[in-house]
């Protein structure tokens, strides 16, 4: 009888459990030398904690010992419900480590820079290099039909590190990885959702519609509504007018540069608001504007901020959440609005995103506050509640 590994798992789990422990207490310390766990997703809004043998690493391999990972919105939308279908997975792919094994074949990262045992790394998304996209519009990677990323790749036998929920991340030639020694952990684990900003702002320069002096609006200030704040503020744009329901997110994204603010809860009707923010620049409406929320009625008010002879940049559906109206007449024909989306990032995006983390820093921009909670291994069913509860903006897992 052939007895599998989660078979070994369950019965190693009943006889501790009538020993009077459970998983997670024996779990409690370090693992052992030779050993990795995961919080594997096994259920939905269930994470589990596994240990497996740390595998031996080919010469085409990185083994990276995790420091920790962003949680991101793509990680609690499957943890609720496995809408991708990837269940058992490990998620986490917002993550950054240093290396402890490094493979004799691996000499360089993606972007040519030598590396070595006890770099910091992070990775990047991969494109398959062969769909419609790859072979014939290859500048534009994040349109790849078929984008992978480490931390959402269904678990299997043979691989079970290849997410960042984990101690430890086996990490692939061929696949997009970056030395970033010189990057705070803060800043590596933000390092993917200023990646999303850093794309947005070069969508939004495409348009023509966006200059040092336009007064832009930034409609929802969550996590990557307030790091487009920041984007936007490291880039010289001095006049940003945040638009959120939540003081506390606003008063984060005065913190980093936002200059005017809308508080819907307090200006209730969107007559109210167009109001304020033609108060705010010289009775026109903004000249630009992210939407920044996966709301349906504020993807529809945000036309209505924008002046005529605006621009507009569509980011905050990254999951379907239904559809909006527009009126195309007053919206969009009448006022010339020039509309454009923004859909995740290249790999080749990265070292931009580095070279903004640096010169927030060199600014004093405080991005590291954006991380608010940070939950060991053993506690990501309570880092993701802890997201859906909006109580805090950004939650990390750190490894202990
Ligand atoms: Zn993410
Ligand atoms: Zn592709």
């Amino acid at each position: 009888m052939d007895i599998n590994a989660n078979e070994i798992e369950s019965i190693v789990r009943s006889v501790l459990s009538q020993m009077g422990g459970t998983t997670s207490s024996a779990f409690s310390a370090a693992p052992a030398p030779g050993m990795a766990r995961v919080a594997m997703l096994t259920a939905a809004k269930q994470f589990e904690v596994k240990e497996f043998p740390i595998p031996a690493i080919g010469d085409d391999e990185i083994l990276v010992k995790v420091e920790g990972c962003g949680v991101c919105g793509t990680d609690v939308h499957e943890w609720k419900g496995d809408p991708f279908g990837y269940i058992p997975l490990v998620l986490g792919h917002e993550g950054t480590g240093e290396i402890v094994q490094l493979g004799k074949n691996i000499t360089q990262d993606s972007q040519g820079k030598p590396i070595h045992v006890g770099d910091k790394l992070v990775t990047s998304v991969i494109s398959c290099g062969h769909c419609h996209n790859c072979l014939l519009h290859p500048d534009s990677p994040q349109l790849c039909e078929n984008q992978g990323v480490y931390g959402l790749i269904p678990d299997n036998e043979k691989n079970h590190l290849c997410g960042w929920f984990s101690t430890h991340i086996r990490i692939t030639k061929g696949s997009t990885f970056f030395v970033v020694n010189d990057l705070s952990l803060e800043q590596r684990m933000l390092l993917e959702l200023a990646a999303v900003t850093t794309h947005a702002l070069e969508q939004g320069k495409k348009t023509g519609r966006l200059h040092f002096d336009s007064k832009v609006l930034v409609q929802g200030c969550g996590p990557v509504g307030l790091m487009m704040i920041a984007t936007l503020h490291v880039a010289g744009v001095d006049s940003i007018i945040a638009v959120d329901g939540n003081a506390k997110r606003l008063e984060m994204a005065k913190r980093l540069g936002a200059t005017g603010f809308v508080n819907f809860k307090d200006q209730p009707t969107l007559e109210q608001r167009v109001a304020a923010v033609k108060g705010m620049t010289m009775g026109a409406g903004a000249d630009f504007a992210y939407q920044c929320t996966g709301n349906p009625g504020a993807a529809s008010d945000v036309y209505k901020y924008i002046r005529r002879g605006g621009g507009l940049c569509e980011m905050g559906f990254f999951v379907n959440n239904g559809e909006c109206t527009i009126n195309p007449h007053f919206d969009l024909c009448n006022k010339e609005i020039m509309l454009v989306g923004s859909w995740t990032y290249g790999a080749h995006e990265y070292p931009i995103t580095m070279a903004f983390l640096r010169r927030a820093k060199a600014m004093g921009v405080p991005l590291e506050e954006l991380i608010t909670h940070r939950f060991p291994l053993d506690q990501m069913n309570e880092a993701m509640e802890t997201n859906l509860s909006q109580q805090g903006i950004k939650i990390a897992y750190v490894a202990e």
